[in-house]
């Protein structure tokens, strides 16, 4: 079988982390499968159209490194086009496709007329909830004459809806296993609304359709919309696709995430410092675990190891702290070229053709959980921040002691070539032996060297200091101090 998925996401102007964890897990499956990753771009809902929208979500599938094989394609130029067989791909452009599925069903008597006005399916409503029923349309319309329905059609507003069945349906959802369904519990779905569009209901199942979509992987809230979708295929006598349907993403506090923009966008993650990497990992790995033991996964393991079966049942919790320990391993792990890339744009203020800039870079990935964190921790290597000079001195020892340690330790550094400073083990090995030698205890020297060169409490180590700063910076830095302490 050639397998073909696909999202259908309603452009909203940016694209939301349930979104992205959807499109993963497409993405991860079609790849793994050989087959088709196609984008088709729900909008009949023109309430819902933002401006521009379209473009964003395919801009952010790029930076992500998702390419699809179907459907909206953004040129460099800023215009739109397609690629694939089976288009449109946007669902607004495709609307003279729907009408003649619903006349079909309409002949069959699989769906009928309906005049009833937003008034009476508002009354309707109340008096079935305060009947404790579950609001369901009562079929009112269903027993008018065909002339009736032939004479009001010319002066009143319509829509079309499916005639639910008798009976039951059953579908073997590929994470959830077998539902059924009682027919008695479907609502009779609008299928055309009265401005002639379709809704999502009949777009979704003819779409799926003619676009031979072999795998429906989509959030759980669209299992509700389900037995309707594998009805209609019944009534149109099609194969209904696999559907998987994948846990929803819940905040800590196990609620559903929150809609406010600033907290569910994946660009908003992309703009807060996390990677690429991470995101595909974080996102890709949340109600699906390959391996128990295990937490990192490039996007080629995840593709390799992709398994609908292993897919949780329960939501997914995001879990910000360890989205900040992952960001952090795969940071750590970038190399020199690629850290300065992606940090750049975070720290436009730090000038990186200062060779110090880089150096420290490669101190502080060590300690970054964000690349926004870089703007911050490298600022100290390019100029010292005032302190007090008391800072200077270890717990244990005077002022004497501290000025004393800088002075020999001075004298070393002057005596030592640039070459010693390039070599962190050398620069380590002369400041060692001057401690053993002079039997002293780390901290006499190690602690007011350290603040000398850092200006700071807390840093890296006096020997990263030492390697990044360089000889010349790092004995202006010492003398600096030795002045305070004076
Ligand atoms: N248009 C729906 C959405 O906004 C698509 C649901 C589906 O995949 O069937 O996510």
């Amino acid at each position: 079988m050639n397998i073909r998925v696909r999202i259908a996401p309603s452009p909203t102007g940016y694209m939301h982390i349930g979104t992205l964890h959807t499109v993963l897990f497409n993405y991860f499956f079609a790849r793994q499968q050989g087959g088709a990753f196609i984008i088709r771009i729900e909008d009949t809902d023109q309430k819902r159209f933002v401006d521009g929208a379209l473009e964003s979500l395919l801009k952010t599938l790029t930076t992500l490194g998702l390419e699809h094989d179907e459907g909206p394609v953004l040129n460099a130029d800023g215009t739109l086009s397609e690629k694939g067989s089976f288009g449109p791909y946007i669902q607004s452009k495709r609307l003279d496709i729907y009408k003649p599925y619903v006349e079909q069903l309409l002949e069959k008597g699989e769906a009928y007329v309906c005049f009833c006005t937003a008034e009476r399916l508002e009354e309707m409503r109340a008096a079935q909830t305060a009947a404790k029923q579950t609001p369901k349309y009562d079929r009112h319309c269903l027993a008018l004459s065909k002339d009736e329905v032939e004479a009001r059609k010319k002066t009143e507003p319509f829509v079309i809806r499916m005639k639910v069945p008798e009976g039951s349906t059953t579908f073997d959802d590929a994470v959830r296993g077998p539902i059924t369904i009682k027919h008695s519990e479907v609502d009779d779905q609008v299928l055309l609304k009265s401005d002639g569009f379709p809704t999502y209901h009949l777009a979704v199942v003819v779409d799926d359709h003619l676009m031979e979509i072999t795998h429906v992987l989509r959030g759980e809230e669209w299992l509700p919309s389900t037995p309707k979708q594998v009805i209609l295929c019944q009534m149109f006598g099609w194969e209904s696709p696999v559907f998987a349907h994948i846990p929803l993403l819940l905040n800590a506090d196990k609620k559903k995430l929150s809609k406010r923009q600033g907290d569910v966008a994946a660009e908003d993650f992309l703009s807060k410092g996390y990677l690429v990497d991470t995101l595909i990992n974080f996102v890709g790995t949340l109600g699906f675990n390959p391996k128990s033991d295990e937490e990192i996964y490039s996007k080629a393991q995840l593709i390799e190891l992709f398994d609908l079966s292993k897919v949780n049942r329960s939501g997914a919790v995001m879990n910000i702290e360890k989205l900040d320990w992952m960001n952090h391993q795969y940071i750590a792990k970038l190399d020199e070229q690629k850290l300065y890339e992606a940090v750049k744009p975070f720290a436009p203020e730090i000038d990186f053709t200062n060779p110090i800039a880089l150096r420290a870079l490669q101190i502080e990935k060590s300690r970054a959980n964000r690349l926004t964190d870089f703007a911050a921790s490298l600022a100290p290597y390019l100029g010292i921040p005032a302190y007090v000079p008391t800072i200077l001195v270890w717990k244990k020892a005077d002022a004497e002691d501290a000025k004393k340690n800088l002075e020999n330790i001075r004298a070393i550094l002057s005596g030592a070539g640039e070459e010693a400073f390039a070599d962190i083990t050398l620069i380590e090995g002369l400041i060692k032996e001057y401690i053993s030698t002079n039997a002293l205890q780390n901290g006499n020297v190690l602690w007011p060297l350290r603040v000398a060169l850092s200006g700071a409490e807390k840093s890296a180590s006096p020997f990263e200091l030492l390697w990044v700063l360089g000889r010349g910076e790092s004995l202006k830095r010492i003398e600096n101090a030795l002045n305070l302490l004076a």
